[in-house]
């Protein structure tokens, strides 16, 4: 017999159990209120051009700061938001703000930045995305082509008719259209074909191990090569180290966005900051 058997278990896995519902709700609760009580705020991790260092955009990533559950991690609430639908106005907001954060941030660099948002799969359910968007980029004056929306796999996942028709829509657009997390799912080489996307990003999984794991090294090497010959750029997310970037470097991926260079900063300090062109 297994050690996890008996009573003991049972009342273990409820007490766990409980934790785990009772924390859901009060996020779920607190959630509701959270955009009217302007508790969110975006924050924006650069992106470098591996060739120059220089910064080429950013990655916009929301932040959530509730005064009884104190900071939220996106991996926690974002999946909440996703089910109860409220991703779809939380997803707007982050459009919004992204796109106003673009035109101040490019005016005053005086460069053309691009920046990038993450979209869940409910969003695509939403009719008016599209619209919302076309009207965010002018109201912004902001060129479709410096905006990138990051998709995973779960959104293509749901294999349904809007989903296709929004991507399309997109592409349509002048967006730019990236896969994020790559090779972390089921089929990302058949999505990959199916879908007009501009950008790959590998995922930080693959990354973290390309120095240490001949495994990891071949598979971004394959991965970039691969990309490449579909003429997609390459992202590697999560470089941490000097050593990191130095072997993507050298696998001619394109562009690198990780703790090496910056963590997520508030607008103002992505504005501020002077990074050193190594
Ligand atoms: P993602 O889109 O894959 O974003 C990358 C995540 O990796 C971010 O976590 C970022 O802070 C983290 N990261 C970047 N560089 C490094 C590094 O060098 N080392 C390590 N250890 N981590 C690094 P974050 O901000 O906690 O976001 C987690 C996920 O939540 C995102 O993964 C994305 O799927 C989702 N998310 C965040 N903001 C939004 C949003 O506005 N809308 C939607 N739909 N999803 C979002
Ligand atoms: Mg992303
Ligand atoms: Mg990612
Ligand atoms: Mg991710």
């Amino acid at each position: 017999q297994s050690k996890l058997s008996g009573r003991n278990t049972y009342s273990f896995f409820t007490k766990e159990m409980n934790a785990i519902m009772l924390r859901r709700f009060e996020i779920e609760e607190q959630l509701n209120l959270a955009l009217q009580r302007n508790e969110f705020e975006v924050f924006y991790q650069p992106k470098f051009d591996v060739q120059n260092r220089n910064v080429i955009g950013a990655e916009a990533l929301i932040r959530w700061r509730n005064p009884a559950l104190g900071n939220v991690p996106p991996d926690e609430f974002i999946p909440i938001a996703e089910h109860t639908g409220l991703i779809v106005p939380i997803g707007k907001y982050v459009i919004e703000q992204a796109l106003e954060f673009l035109r101040e941030w490019a005016c005053i660099h005086n460069k053309n930045y691009t920046i990038a948002v993450n979209l869940s799969p409910r969003q695509f359910r939403d009719k008016e995305l599209i619209n919302f968007i076309l009207s965010a980029l002018r109201k912004e004056e902001v060129a479709p082509e410096n905006l990138e929306f990051e998709i995973t796999e779960g959104v293509l996942m749901v294999g349904n008719a809007y989903v296709d028709e929004a991507l399309e829509e997109l592409h349509q657009l002048g967006v730019k259209l990236s896969m994020d997390d790559f090779g972390t799912g089921y089929s990302s080489l058949s999505y990959l074909r199916r879908y007009s996307f501009d950008i790959l990003k590998i995922d930080r999984s693959f990354i973290d191990g390309i120095t240490v794991n001949k495994e990891d090294f071949d598979l971004v090497k394959a991965t970039i090569a691969m990309a490449h010959s579909l003429d997609l750029q390459v992202v590697a997310e999560g470089v941490e180290t000097h050593e990191q970037l130095m072997l993507l470097d050298k696998l001619g991926c394109d562009l690198v966005q990780g703790y090496y260079f910056s963590k997520p900063i508030p607008a103002q300090a992505l504005i501020d900051y002077r990074f050193p062109a190594s």
